[in-house]
């Protein structure tokens, strides 16, 4: 089964490590039957996260998924390598060099030294991310991840700072405000003139179902469906798109989703997020507590949605994939 999933970084990694874990469970039981079903997944990561820092090419999302999916992330913080070491950031922080709101640990530093030097050689970040996939081992797990775009993309956020309105950098308002400096808007640097990396329209085109993992529906999902084609693609392609809530109580489960929901004037629920892909979502996940009005030709289904554990992530990229399943199988008979 080929599965393409849109993702920011940490909901977004953790899902689809959950979907990883489905799918072998799943594989498992199958082979006892003999009739092992393969996933084939393909992964669009935001890219509008990127940042240059230290003069090096830095991408969170993208590599927020590489270290989830081939088992190197920080399991606490969501983000980062596990067993990682400061002293890089700790020379540069005596140097006086800035910023200094943005940690980076001594292994991760090696990832955008090679990735900074690719990029400076002339190699497109999809390439890039391809020789970094296979650091991770990602061709083994049955996972093709593509960056949204090779073009540089950047989330600008425009901010009230007492009275003065300026645009800073989305991770300069994230990490280091902490999304509490009063947004106005979002302004994407590039993303007009952006086109699709390889294999991403097609991906989307040629899946037997597309997921929309729970991740920042604005600034991680928003900003992949803002990349020239790439919603038509989703409009168009024959597979169920099914989508998972980043919300659950009405809140978001980590990081400032809400705020971002409040600044484009959007209503901070999983209805409001729904809205947002109302042109191509056909199946909806929501967690068990959440209101979710009936929607013409969107299939709604109630679960628990916390990804406490692997397992529980696991739960919800099974459900999310028995929805996928029902909703081709009622089109195939339609
Ligand atoms: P980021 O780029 O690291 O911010 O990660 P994503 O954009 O992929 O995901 C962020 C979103 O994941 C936030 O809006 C969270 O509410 C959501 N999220 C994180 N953990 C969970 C969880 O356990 N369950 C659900 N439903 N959403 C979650
Ligand atoms: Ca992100």
């Amino acid at each position: 089964m080929r599965i393409t999933a849109l993702a920011g970084g940490v909901g977004g990694a953790r899902f689809l490590r959950g979907l990883l874990h489905h799918a072998r469970q799943t594989a498992a039981a199958a082979e006892g039957r003999g009739a092992a079903d393969h996933l084939e997944l393909t992964v669009i990561g935001n890219t509008g996260d990127d940042i240059t820092l230290f003069g090096l090419r830095v991408c969170p999302d993208i590599d927020t998924l590489l270290y989830t999916l081939g088992g190197g992330i920080h399991e606490g913080q969501g983000w980062g390598r596990a067993d990682e070491t400061h002293h890089l950031a700790e020379e540069l922080a005596a140097l006086g060099a800035e910023p200094q709101w943005f940690t980076l640990g001594d292994k991760d530093f090696a990832t955008h030294v090679y990735r900074s030097q690719l990029l400076g050689q002339g190699m497109p970040l999809s390439a890039v991310v391809e020789r970094l996939s296979a650091r991770w081992g990602l061709g083994e797990l049955g996972v093709r991840l593509l960056p949204m775009t090779d073009t540089p993309v950047e989330t600008h956020v425009v901010v009230d700072d007492g009275g003065d309105q300026r645009a800073i950098h989305f991770q300069e308002w994230w990490v280091r405000h902490r999304a509490a400096l009063p947004a106005e808007r979002f302004v994407v640097a590039g993303l007009d003139r952006a086109t699709p990396a390889p294999g991403v329209l097609d991906a989307i085109r040629e899946a037997d179902l597309v997921v929309l993992p729970p991740s920042n529906p604005v600034v991680s999902i928003g900003i992949i469906l803002g990349v020239p084609g790439v919603r038509d693609a989703l409009r168009g392609t024959r597979a169920p798109v099914v989508g998972v809530s980043p919300l659950v109580g009405g809140r978001p489960v980590r990081g400032h989703a809400d705020v971002c929901l409040r600044t484009i004037g959007v209503e901070e629920s999983s209805a409001g997020v729904a809205g947002l892909y109302s042109d191509f979502l056909d199946g909806w996940l929501v967690d068990e507590d959440d209101a979710m009005p009936d929607r013409r030709g969107l299939e709604v289904v109630r679960r628990p949605l916390l990804m406490s554990s692997v397992e529980a992530a696991a739960d919800m990229a099974g459900a999310t994939v028995d929805l996928g399943m029902r909703l081709r199988a009622a089109r195939a008979t339609a």
